[in-house]
């Protein structure tokens, strides 16, 4: 296929590859993989295209998983499925629905694909919960040397820990075994509350909620809480009505925020009067619906993200160095800070790796400069002992990493096995890994 110039959805990457490919099946991945060997150039399956890093680039063959997605196979006794690698979370999530099951746990969109959702540790949040990755039971692999190794914590699994959260530096995911639960309805109560209250109790709120968040609009002292409760499938509903779920998602979610993130963009000083219309009665809601419809809204005003794990009970510490940097350098922020919380888990570099973890997302609006505010949010989170995540903007490279994971040299070890000639490698892979 003609390669066309590919963006990612923030807008900070692109590239023209060499080629672009669609294969439709495991033996075409592989196939592709020996034609890229054989031209010398590398190769790369891209998702979505949602990362706001560098780590989808593919300069040389580009793989498009499109035509590789769907159930392929459903155990509904046990929950146990397996998806292709290009399916897309939202696909999954209403093929899921068909068989009475639902994903555990899903963040905040669900347009990515499963393989990219889970190759950069996507989560969600609640403190019973792990990242995506965690959801996973076995994964194929197309390697380098042309095989499809089946690997889980019974097969190949030496290599279990590191496969299930690969960034995309191992091999092409060719499909993968997730464990789902009994479909369920989420309760959402989402309502502003005093700042300075919800970071005090954030350790405790965390443990007693099913998955809870909270967005704060910098120049206010309110923070905009998003409680979900689990209940049964066949708890009432009350889902948002067309019209009520165009207002709110459409108009003022995305809308009426992309005018007002524009207004601010040329008028920093409207800024502070938005922030306080935004974090106060316009958001308060309450609905109940099938979880896959509460996890996830649409996001289509463009932005820049930098989200870093940090230990559970450093929130408020990190917020508060936050506030008192943006207001000494008097920047005017319009996109809300967003702390959520999961559970540790044992994937080598997963950014929960051995530790309960909160989770703080830094975003500028698209079209302002983040550098200087994302650089002075990332020197506070690395002091608070933070991982950045895989998908999101941050500039820290092998060295500075390694000491932040202690499985980190065992991860490198697994790519040195599986790809000693770096056939999946691009520049952000070779920073952040070494090359
Ligand atoms: C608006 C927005 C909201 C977001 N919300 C959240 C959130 O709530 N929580 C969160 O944690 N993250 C969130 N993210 C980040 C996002 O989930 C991740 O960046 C995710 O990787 C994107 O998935 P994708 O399908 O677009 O993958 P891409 O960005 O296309 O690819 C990501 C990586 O996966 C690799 N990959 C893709 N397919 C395969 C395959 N078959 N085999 C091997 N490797 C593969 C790619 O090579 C690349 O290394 C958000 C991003 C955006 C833009």
């Amino acid at each position: 296929m003609t390669a066309k110039r590919w963006r990612n959805w923030a807008r900070t990457e692109q590239v023209t590859p060499v080629r672009v490919e669609r294969p439709a099946s495991g033996d075409e991945v592989v196939d592709a993989i020996a034609r890229a060997r054989a031209d010398g150039v590398p190769v790369k399956a891209i998702g979505a295209g949602h990362s706001f890093t560098g780590i989808a680039v593919a300069p040389g063959v580009q793989l498009d998983l499109t035509d590789l997605a769907g159930l392929t196979a459903v155990d509904a006794s046990t929950g146990l499925v397996t998806l292709a690698a290009g399916t897309r979370l939202r696909d999954a999530s209403a093929l899921l629905h068909e068989h009475g099951l639902a994903f555990e746990n899903l963040g905040d969109i669900d347009v990515q694909s499963i393989s990219g959702a889970v190759s950069t540790g996507t989560h969600g949040t609640g403190r019973a919960f792990g990242g995506l990755a965690t959801q996973l039971r076995a994964v194929t692999l197309a390697t380098a040397d042309g095989r499809l190794m089946p690997i889980s914590a019974t097969e190949n699994a030496e290599l279990w820990p590191a496969a299930r959260l690969g960034l995309g530096a191992l091999g092409v995911l060719v499909d993968l075994a997730v464990q789902t639960v009994p479909a369920f309805v989420l309760a959402a109560d989402e309502h502003p509350e005093p700042l300075d209250a919800v970071l005090d109790d954030w350790p405790h709120r965390s443990a007693q909620a099913d998955h809870v968040e909270f967005y704060w609009f910098p120049h206010t002292r309110f923070a905009l809480t998003r409680n979900n409760t689990r209940l049964p499938a066949d708890a009432l509903r009350t889902p948002v009505g067309p019209v009520k779920r165009w207002l709110d998602d459409e108009l003022l979610g995305n809308g009426l925020y992309e005018v007002l993130c524009r207004i601010g963009s040329i008028a920093p000083g409207t800024i502070p009067a938005f922030n306080r219309l935004a974090s106060g009665v316009a958001f308060t809601r309450q609905v109940a619906d099938y979880s896959h419809r509460v996890f996830a809204s649409e996001r289509r005003v463009r932005f820049r993200e930098m989200e870093y794990s940090v230990p559970l009970d450093a929130v408020a510490s990190v917020m508060r160095d936050l506030d008192r940097v943006i207001e000494q350098n008097g920047w005017r922020i319009s996109f809300p800070i967003e702390v959520r919380a999961t559970a540790a888990d044992d994937v080598w570099l997963s950014t929960a790796h051995g530790r309960e973890s909160s989770y703080i997302a830094v975003h500028r609006y698209h079209r302002e400069d983040a550098r200087d505010y994302l650089a002075a949010a990332e020197a506070i989170l690395r002091a608070h002992d933070g991982r950045p995540h895989w998908g999101k903007l941050h500039t820290r490279s092998a060295a500075d990493l390694r000491p932040a994971y202690p499985r980190f040299d065992d991860f490198v070890a697994v790519r040195d096995r599986l790809d000693p000639d770096r056939v999946f490698t691009n520049d952000y892979l070779d920073r952040v890994l070494g090359a």
